[in-house]
């Protein structure tokens, strides 16, 4: 316990490199500033992304350069373009093998909302599926736009994050999207062999039942 010495007007002098802060700011400024991204590129907003992580752009400047192509050992999936109906269980496996707290940017038109590709082979905004925390506007965006995303995720991070990391829960976090049960009804996604994806579409059924 810290005891107060009389005379110090309620201040405590603290001892020479002793710095005083909470665990949940301590836990965010370090996650923030070593976001391993999972780079998931389909298409030509991919390019972009490779561009951001070269030379000109370098975005080791802000801490995120460490590409990885092994989901357990990244935070922050990055998906640039569109993504397909025969792809998506892909994407979420491997969302899912991704350390918590882990967060999603939505790079470009395609992978937020479909672009142009409005068609039954499309995901129409990888949203309906998997959590996404920043939306990058742009067909294609330019790099500085994805590096403004990753700043301001940062600014999210440091702001709404505790030690625990209980807000980035993604059960809590993922919307119970009624799409995820509306597919379920067509043959549009086989989860025959892809059990994760098959609980995701019984939870989700669950929650739309429960609120009818
Ligand atoms: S948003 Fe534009 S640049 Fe990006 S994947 Fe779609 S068509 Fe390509």
């Amino acid at each position: 316990m810290a005891v107060m010495p009389s005379g110090s007007g309620g201040r405590i002098e603290l001892p020479e490199n002793v710095v005083v802060s909470r665990l949940d700011a301590l836990a965010n400024w370090c996650r923030k500033n070593s976001l391993w991204p999972m780079p998931f590129s389909t298409a030509c907003c991919g390019i972009e992304l490779m561009a951001t992580g070269a030379a000109k752009h370098d975005l080791a400047r802000f801490g995120a350069e460490v590409f990885r192509f092994s989901p357990r050992q990244c935070d922050l999936m990055i998906v640039a373009g569109r993504v397909v109906m025969k792809m998506l269980p892909v994407l979420q496996r491997i969302w899912q093998q991704m350390h918590e707290p882990k967060w999603c940017i939505s790079m470009g038109a395609c992978a937020s909302t479909g672009g142009v590709f409005d068609t039954y082979a499309v995901v129409q905004g990888i949203d309906r599926f998997i959590p996404v925390d920043m939306y990058v506007p742009g067909c294609p965006p330019r790099p500085e736009q994805l590096i403004q995303a990753i700043i301001d995720l940062q600014d999210k991070i440091q702001r709404e994050g505790t030690i625990t990391g209980r807000e980035f829960d993604t059960v809590g976090r993922q919307l119970r999207k009624r799409a995820l049960v509306e597919i379920t009804g067509h043959a549009a996604i086989d989860a025959s062999r892809n059990p994760v994806l098959q609980r995701e579409l019984a939870a989700a059924a669950e929650a739309i039942t429960s609120r009818t």
